[in-house]
This record gives structure tokens, sequence and C-alpha cells, in this order.
């Protein structure tokens, strides 16, 4: 291998680093565990945590943790040494399959949602043994699931966990079904594109709203934006190559395979995307990547930004979640073949998942919100709140052959009840597939929904990815079991697929997405378009979400109403930090340098020039509107903050409190358009922007 790759990997304990230290019988009774095929036992987990100890050893590790996902979005761990006393004075490492397999670690003020009584706040942590153990500053970190006392999911992996089970199981039957009895499992594939900013440290340092809420809360445009597009795909500026080539370095240490990385829309935006993956290793992945991506940054004196917006006026970032689903012997579903109107099974696991993205379009917009993304979806950069899907005009194409080669719908284009997709005059006529304005498009043998903020973990939005599609199978599972011959199979498929063709075309939309056309067309469609985040959270309490999650298994009734808590909790402590920063930056930054300046005019007296009697008037005022911006903000906040019930509460925050930031925020933008540097001290956004 070329040198830059001789490393790839030594930092995982991967699967041929336990062929080669594991005993032949535990490496087989690992991997039948992987295989679902098999459960662990007390030696073969002792075995295997002594060769992961030797191996992280080795590597220098000293510690080791549980590696996990709490609610709160983001990663966890608590580290442990390896030593203990040997009992005659001496150090011993030591590390045993009970070690490996479950923890408990002291996680009480995780939120839990009311799942865990503080009384009783135990939580475990086991072992995942689908996704590879690895070395992250001498830490040996083992990546497991985080439950509750009672079983309860108080992490985002078990539920991703079991909806990948749920979706396998009904994947498979369709397979075989459809006469492929080669197919014994399923996974999906998720290739995850990071959005990110890097900006100089030393500006990030002197900002309390970079430091505290990961955008700046206020802050006027550069004389120049994106507006040249000239950062886009440019070249890459020095010290952030030497950033990403370690970033790179490490991460092919770490096994990720990080593949594409360019230069984005907005100016200091990049983007990193590793191959795909498997779904549960692509989002332990993710959050690998977005760790390394911040800490990196540290050593090179930058500062890595994911949050969805950190500045107003320009793009924010995003998360593409590139998903397909393959079979355990390496086909890919959505691979539409040669002549896709004769692949029976593309068609039918298209049409699953278009109906599926149909039945649960707030759903799926949930899982792609957080207070960050609210700043981004539906501001013309990102994909609208409503959900729709881009099929490129090829496979609409075919789906309106398959739908019009029914006998009886010969002259379907009459009927009123059906709008042939082909009909929707805002069609593109070319094939490049590469409608950006789309929140899900089809890309080839893909499908990439590209609502997800930045700062997200991509575990919830690939439960619902997983969840709602093994729902939609589930029916064609029941279809296609009334079938006695394989003739007979095919026809219930097709039938099945001109049913969703005919009954949820109103999902497909190939114009621009950002247009104030869709959003009215979208509405005569009837398809929702959520404002916020916080109104989205409501449908986890919907009986046919929670039906769809409890008959799967994945979510009991319980978890999901934590679930929402958490979310609803998190948007309230979100936006305190948010305006509890703003008040105080205004309080000693902002007024203080405008009131330094007011005096600075005031000073020059009677006599001076009328441009500096203008601006002092000028100043005066805006020193009047800021005030009254804070006071008003404090008091919308007090008002919202006292609302007992908490939904009730995020929604007088978004629709009361945010336009008064908003506004407050108007001001000071003004301030700063003017601002003399001599009296205003805060980094300005074309020095973050484009200091180098
Ligand atoms: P673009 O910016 O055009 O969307 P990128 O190359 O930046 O394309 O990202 C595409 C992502 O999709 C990569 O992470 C890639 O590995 C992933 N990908 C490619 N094929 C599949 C597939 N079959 N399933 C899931 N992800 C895929
Ligand atoms: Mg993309």
């Amino acid at each position: 291998m070329e040198r830059p790759f001789e490393e790839f990997g030594s930092k995982v304990f991967s699967e041929k680093e336990m062929l080669e230290r594991l005993p032949s019988p535990v490496y087989k009774a690992w991997k039948k565990t992987l295989a679902s095929e098999g459960q662990l036992d007390r030696p073969t987990a002792d075995a295997i945590a002594h060769a992961m100890k030797r191996w992280a050893m080795e590597h220098g590790a000293t510690h080791f943790t549980h590696w996990f996902q709490p609610l709160n979005g983001t990663t966890a761990e608590k580290h442990d040494a390896f030593v203990e006393p040997d009992g005659e004075g001496e150090p011993i490492a030591r590390f045993s399959g009970k070690m490996l397999i479950k923890g408990e670690p002291d996680a009480s003020s995780f939120p839990s949602g009311g799942l865990r009584a503080t009384f009783e706040a135990r939580g475990y942590t086991y072992w995942d043994v689908t996704s590879p153990a690895f070395i992250k500053d001498d830490v040996l970190c083992i990546p497991t699931v985080f439950v509750s006392y009672n079983g309860e999911a108080l992490d985002r992996k078990e539920p991703l966990l079991k909806s990948l089970d749920a979706l396998s199981i009904r994947a498979t039957k369709v397979c075989n079904l459809l006469g492929d009895d080669s197919v014994k499992s399923c996974d999906i594939s998720v290739g995850l594109e990071q959005e990110y900013f890097l900006i100089d440290k030393k500006y990030y340092d002197q900002r309390l709203d970079l430091k505290l809420t990961g955008r700046t809360l206020f802050g006027t445009s550069a004389p120049k934006g994106q507006e040249l597009s000239d950062h886009y795909f440019g070249a890459i500026p020095g010290r952030v190559k030497a950033y990403m080539k370690e970033v790179n370095e490490e991460l092919w240490k770490l096994g990720v395979y990080a593949k594409t990385e360019h230069n984005e829309v907005a100016p200091a935006q990049f983007e990193l995307a590793p191959v795909f993956s498997g779904g549960n290793i692509a989002v332990d992945q993710n959050l690998i990547i977005m760790d390394i991506l911040k800490r990196t940054a540290e050593k090179h004196g930058l500062a890595c930004l994911l949050h969805e917006k950190p500045f107003d006026g320009i793009n924010g970032s995003g998360k593409h979640n590139n998903y397909s689903i393959v079979t355990d012997n390496g086909q890919n579903l959505f691979d539409p073949g040669k002549k896709p109107e004769e692949n029976i099974r593309f068609l039918t696991f298209t049409c699953a998942f278009i109906k599926a993205v149909d039945t649960y379009p707030v759903l799926l917009r949930l899982s792609a919100s957080s207070a960050g993304n609210d700043h981004r979806l539906g501001a013309n950069e990102a994909p609208p709140a409503i959900i729709s899907i881009y099929l490129g005009s090829y496979i609409e194409d075919v789906l309106y052959r398959v739908y019009k080669s029914q006998e009886c719908c010969k002259d379907a284009e009459k009927k009123s009840d059906f709008t042939p997709v082909t009909n929707i005059s805002y069609i593109p006529h070319d094939n490049t597939d590469r409608n950006r304005t789309s929140p899900v498009a089809f890309t080839g043998n893909k499908f990439e929904f590209r609502m997800l903020g930045s700062s997200m973990n991509a575990s919830f939005a690939n439960t619902v990815l997983s969840s709602i599609m093994a729902d939609a199978l589930q029916e064609v599972v029941d279809i296609l079991s009334e079938g006695k011959s394989e003739e007979e199979i095919r026809d219930l498929a097709y039938g099945y697929c001109r049913k969703v063709i005919k009954e949820h075309n109103r999902v497909l939309f190939s114009g621009d997405g950002y247009s104030e056309e869709w959003v009215k067309e979208a509405e005569r469609r009837g398809l929702p378009n959520v404002k916020s985040f916080i109104e989205a959270t409501q449908i986890l309490k919907d009986p046919s979400v929670e039906k769809m999650f409890t008959s799967l298994g994945v979510f009991t009734k319980v978890e999901l109403d934590a679930n929402r808590r958490i979310m609803e909790e998190r948007y309230r402590s979100i936006m305190d930090i948010e305006v509890r920063t703003m008040l105080e930056m205004t309080e000693k930054d902002v007024l203080p340098s405008m009131e330094e300046e007011y005096m600075f005019y005031d000073r020059a007296g009677k006599d001076a020039p009328s441009f500096m009697k203008k601006r002092k008037e000028t100043l005066y005022d805006l020193i009047e509107d800021t005030a009254e911006g804070v006071e008003t903000l404090s008091e919308k906040w007090k008002k919202a903050s006292a609302v007992d019930d908490q939904y009730r509460s995020g929604y007088e925050i978004y629709y009361e409190v945010v336009p008064a930031m908003e506004k407050l925020r108007s001001f000071i933008d003004q301030y700063e358009s003017i601002a003399s540097r001599k009296f205003y001290t805060l980094p300005m956004y074309e020095q973050m922007l484009f200091d180098r």
C-alpha cells in the first residue's frame, strides 16, 4: 500500500485484528454473534476482552471507555484505567469480558425524559458487537448502547439497531418472496457528507456567542459574501490544507475512508465525505469525524464550527444522508439496473420508499430538525420544511409507464383523481439528477436525504428512515404472501406499485423547492409544512407514529414520550443559553461601544462637521433602540419561560422570543455596519470569514 495509507485502520480493533489474535473457536463464536446467530458466552467474552486489552496496550492505550450516544445528541465516555492493584502492592492490567460487555456509568445527569427517577438513576451500557472498538487519545473506546435499569433505551444507538433489525426482516422477506432465496439478511448503506466552517481560533475565543451557542447571535455581512461563488470548489488555502491532511490521517487510522474534501459555497466553509458503509458504523464514524474535525482544528489554531447556521447572510451547514438498502450478498435494492420497468424488486422497494415518505412526512422532518436547523430549513439555502421526493425524469417516466400499463387505467390521464407525474409542469428535461433544492433525491442507486443539520447525530434520521421503510415493506410482505405462484406474486407486486403511484404521487416533485409557488402547490396537494422543530416534536404523540414504532419494536410508548420531552426540554435549554448570551453580549460589549462612540461625537460639540452631528444622532437612536430591544427580549423571554407546559413554552419561544432576538439583532447589525474599529472590539464577519 502507498505510504499515506500504511496506517489505515491501525487504531481500530478490526475483524482482521480479531482473526489474527483470537483463538479460532472464539473468533467463530464472535462471528456468529455478529450475524445474530448466537449469543456471546462468558469465556468467549473474556477471551475477546483479553485480546482487545493487549492490542490496545500495545498501541499505547492506558484507559478504556464505554462510548455511547446519550439523548442530548452528542457522544459520552467515562474513562477507566486498565490498571488495578494486584493485591501484592503491584499494578496489574485487568480487563475482563464482563467489563467489555457491560458498564454502569454514573451518568445520572444525562437527559432521560423521566425514564429514570433520580433515586433509581441506574443506566447500563452494553457492548455493540457490530461496531468495532477504536483508540482515541490513548483510550480504548468501545461502542455501546445505553439503557435504563428497566431496559428502556436512553440513547440513540439502541433504537437504530432495532430499526435495522425490523427493516432487515421485512426487506429479506420481500426479496425471498420475489424469488431470490439467496438473501439472508439486509442492512442499510449510509454515506454522510459533513459540512463545517473553519475560522481562526483567536476570533472564536473573543466571541462568547460562538463559544456558548456555536453561532454568531449578531454580526453584519462582510462587504463580500458568497455572491461571486469563488470559494466553492476553489483552491484550498494552505493552513486549511495542513489541517485537512491531519484530519484525513487521523481518520484513516481510525478506519474511516475519508474521501472527498472540498470548499463549500460559503466562505470558510468546507465538506468532508467518507465512503459509505453499514448504517450503524456510518453513524458512529460520523460522530468520530465530528470529534476529530473539532479537536484537530484546535491543534492548528483554528476553530471548527459544526453549527447549522454560524453566520447570518451566508449558507449554513448540513449533513447529507445518502441511504440505500443492501442485501448480505451485496445487492443494492435501489439499483434500477438496465431495465427498471422489468426490475420488479427495484420498483417495489422504490414504491415502498415513496409510500413511507408520504405517510410519515412530519416524522421525517422531525428527524432532521433541531434548534440550530430551524435557521436553515425553508430559508432558501437548504431544503424546505416540506417533504417531497425528487426522482429525476428517468425514474419518473419509468413509474409512469408502469402505472399506465395497467389495463383498466389505459385512459388514466382523463381520471380526475390521478395527476400523472410527468404532467407536473415543473419537470426539468434533463437527466442529471442534480436538483439541489429537494429534501429527498434519488441519485442513481440511493436516496439522498438532505435536510439533516450539520451538528446532528445521524442516528435518529436513519432510525426513522429504516422504520418507516420497514413499515411500508410489512404491507408488501402481507400483499405478496397471498400469491401462489411466481407469476402471481409478480402481478401482486406490480399492483402494489401502481397503487402507490396512484395514491402517493403527490409527494413527487421535481421543481424548485425554494420557490414560493412550491409552498402554494404543496398546500394544494395537502403536504404538511411544519414551520419549526418545536412544532415537529409533537408528531411523536401521533397515534399512527406510535403504532408504527411500537409494532416494529423500535420504540415503546414510554420511550417515545421520553424522547419528545427531551426534545422539548432541549429546545428550551438551547434557547435559554442563546437569549442569555445575547443579553450579556449586548450589555457588556455592544452597548458600551455604542455609548463610547456616541460620547466621542458628542464631545465634538456644536461646531462639529455636519456628518459628525448626523452620526451622533444616528448613534443616539441606535442606543435607544438597542436598549429597548434588550428590554423587550428580556420581557418576552421571562414570559415564555414562565409557561409551565414545556411545549407551550417552546412554542412561545419560537413565535415570540425568536422574533425579539431578530429585532434586537437588527439594531446591533446596523450599528456594526457603521461602527468604528476604535470603539467596536468584537471580531466581525469580514475577519472571521476571510482571515486565513
Ligand atoms: P454529492 O456531493 O454529489 O452528493 P459526494 O461524493 O460528496 O456526492 O457524496 C456522496 C456520498 O454518498 C458519499 O459518502 C458516498 O460514499 C455515498 N454513497 C455512494 N453510493 C452509496 C450507496 N449506494 N448507499 C449509500 N451511500 C452511498
Ligand atoms: Mg450530497
